[in-house]
């Protein structure tokens, strides 16, 4: 059984009310008190939602529960500290807890990257490096670097103005990437990018606010209370299951207008920062602009190439399929035609013999009324693979000036194109073809050599002429057409 959507509706406005009271509420006991009530029911809300829905997948869900678990607990470990011991150790034991629930909200994105991505995907891995690298920067002139600062002498104040900024790098890594996976965006998707999001908006905020002292009225909370209601409501919405169980498994997802957008305005962070920078008077960050240009402009290569090699091997893919007969694996009309263009341009300057025949299969709709369309369908397959194998085997095509190309012109009419043979060569060629024809079934051919002068489109003809005659005999024979002049 699953949660129900009423439920998730209700779970949503309690949730959204209780934290804006909460919020509003004078700092004090009774408002952390709320806000652990909200915080802990909210883990309570995510766990219950997982035994609920029971996704097959259920390790990204465990590793988001215990992260905000392990948030709850740290912010009730402060309030603790705040209002009944009445002391701010630091680094304090929160602090370990913060830092191990952004690792363990990131493992659980990462199980849902990892459900949702299909066989590798590097585009989207590299799309994810591109952005989070243009946040890295704007986090380290915002953030990180005046954290350092601030933080002083004292190693442990160091790491841990590093450590913060570096864990928000970490969630954001991987909300783009679950972003970037193609699949369902069903509504727990979207609840959980919320969530993830306004975790990152909350905390940025409150570094920067903790920096700058823009802002210190009781608000700055109120994106931690949203983001818990939106885990649970993630994990409380039926659509959950859906992340992962049912994701499509899609190796590319598509590129959108608003990926290409977003992926400009990631790559022109760098410049922007130096731009504004310079703008503003302010301290020039050159060495974080020039380090994350060259790291992003290495990223954007890697996409371009990786995109060029995918157009590559679709062209070369496309010009297979273009090329060939999709039945029978055997050189379709259109290279039938071109083949033959080229075969007489040859003939000409080289002053070879050309021959070219047309091979038909007799009584063939008799066939598939008997044996069915799909029975035609192999034998056509069959045949074309028998007389292949045949003129391997008799090494038609080998030597010097010659060369032979067997094509399906459509239905049952095969196409024999043989450079470097008179017509005696050819009709010596096409009788052994006879003996192999598979299930006792048989073709008449008709085969012309081109005189010297003409188009392909008049050898061609009257190969085709040849061929009718071959019919009206009685079939089952090889006929040659005889030279043109002597027909004129
Ligand atoms: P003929 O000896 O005069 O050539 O008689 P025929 O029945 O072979 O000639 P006709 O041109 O009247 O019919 C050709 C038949 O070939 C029609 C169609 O049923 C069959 N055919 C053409 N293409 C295909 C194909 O791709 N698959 C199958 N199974 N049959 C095909
Ligand atoms: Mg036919
Ligand atoms: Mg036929």
């Amino acid at each position: 059984m699953s949660t129900s959507l009423s439920g998730v509706r209700v779970h949503v406005v309690v949730g959204v009310l209780l934290s804006v009271l909460c919020v509003c509420l004078p700092v004090g006991p009774g408002r952390d008190g709320l806000y652990t009530l909200i915080s802990f029911g909210c883990v309570a809300l995510t766990a219950f939602g997982v035994r609920r829905n029971r996704p097959r997948a259920a390790g990204g869900w465990r590793f988001i529960t215990a992260g905000i678990a392990a948030w709850a607990c740290a912010d009730l470990l402060w309030a603790v500290y705040t209002w009944v011991l009445d002391t701010s150790p630091f680094p304090s034991p929160a602090d370990a807890l913060y830092l191990t629930s952004y690792v363990l909200i990131a493992c659980g994105f990462w199980r849902f990257v990892r459900a949702r991505r299909g066989q590798g995907d590097p585009e989207g891995v590299i799309d994810s490096l591109i952005f989070t690298v243009g946040f890295v920067l704007v986090s380290w002139v915002l953030l990180m670097r005046p954290g350092l600062e601030a933080a002083g002498e004292s190693t442990a104040a160091r790491l841990l103005a590093a450590a913060y900024p570096l864990g928000d790098v970490l969630l954001l890594a991987f909300l783009v990437r679950l972003l970037t996976t193609s699949g369902g965006r069903t509504a727990a998707f979207r609840w959980l990018v919320v969530a993830n999001a306004l975790l990152l908006v909350a905390d940025c905020a409150y570094q920067y606010s903790q920096m700058s002292e823009w802002y210190s009225g009781g608000l700055i909370t109120l994106p931690w209370l949203l983001g818990y209601v939106s885990f649970a409501a993630a994990a409380l919405h039926p659509s959950m299951r859906g992340l992962t169980d049912d994701a499509v498994r899609a190796p590319h997802a598509r590129f959108t207008r608003g990926r290409l957008v977003a992926l400009t305005l990631a790559g022109l962070v760098a410049p922007g920062t130096l731009l504004v920078q310079l703008a503003l008077g302010s301290r020039l960050e050159a060495w974080a602009v020039a380090l994350s240009s060259v790291v992003l402009f290495v990223l954007v290569i890697l996409r371009m190439s990786g995109l060029l090699r995918r157009l590559d091997q679709q062209t070369s893919r496309l010009a297979e399929i273009a090329r060939t007969d999709a039945l029978t694996g055997l050189p379709n009309r259109r290279t039938g035609d071109a083949e033959l263009a080229r075969d007489v341009a040859r003939a000409r300057e080289e002053g070879l013999p050309l021959c070219v025949a047309v091979l038909d299969l007799d009584r063939f709709k008799l066939f598939n009324d008997t044996y069915g369309h799909q029975a035609g369908d192999q034998l056509l397959v069959q045949a074309a693979a028998a007389w292949r194998a045949r003129l391997e085997h008799d090494g038609v095509g080998g030597g010097a000036g010659r060369s032979v190309m067997l094509g399906r012109w459509g239905g049952e009419e095969f196409l024999l194109i043989l450079l470097g043979y008179d017509l005696a060569a050819a009709a010596a060629v096409l009788e052994p073809l006879r003996g192999v024809t598979p299930a006792g079934q048989t073709f008449s051919a008709g085969v012309a050599q081109w005189d010297g002068t003409e188009s392909t489109a008049e050898v061609f003809a009257r190969a085709d002429a040849a061929l009718y005659a071959a019919k009206e005999g009685g079939r089952d024979a090889v006929v040659r057409a005889p030279h043109p002049a002597a027909v004129g």
